[in-house]
């Protein structure tokens, strides 16, 4: 078993290595950072401190989904609910 497959997927069942989903788009961003750029001269830069905190609260809002099917129903391999998944379905966790 591959020692980077830490997480489970309680939705397809697949041991895998999560993926990093930030929720709102990237294009989103690049527009809320245009308008506060052109903004900028007329608010003393106040809207550059919004388009900061917009890109501050994306990282912090990010979440790890299943590599294989998107689903935010993941948990640690070693976790509980991981091990009754894999003793249902006759494999080991090891
Ligand atoms: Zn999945």
């Amino acid at each position: 078993m591959n020692s980077n497959e830490t997480h489970f997927c309680t939705v397809c069942h697949s041991t895998m290595k999560p993926k990093k989903k930030y929720k709102g788009s990237f294009a989103t961003e690049i527009v809320v950072w245009l308008v506060c750029l052109l903004l900028a001269p007329f608010t003393f830069g106040i809207s550059l401190l919004i388009a900061i905190f917009f890109s501050a609260s994306r990282q912090f809002s990010k979440s790890l989904v299943c590599s294989v099917c998107d689903s935010l129903n993941i948990v640690p391999k070693g976790s509980p609910a991981a091990r009754s998944y894999l003793d249902k379905t006759n494999l080991s966790t090891n």
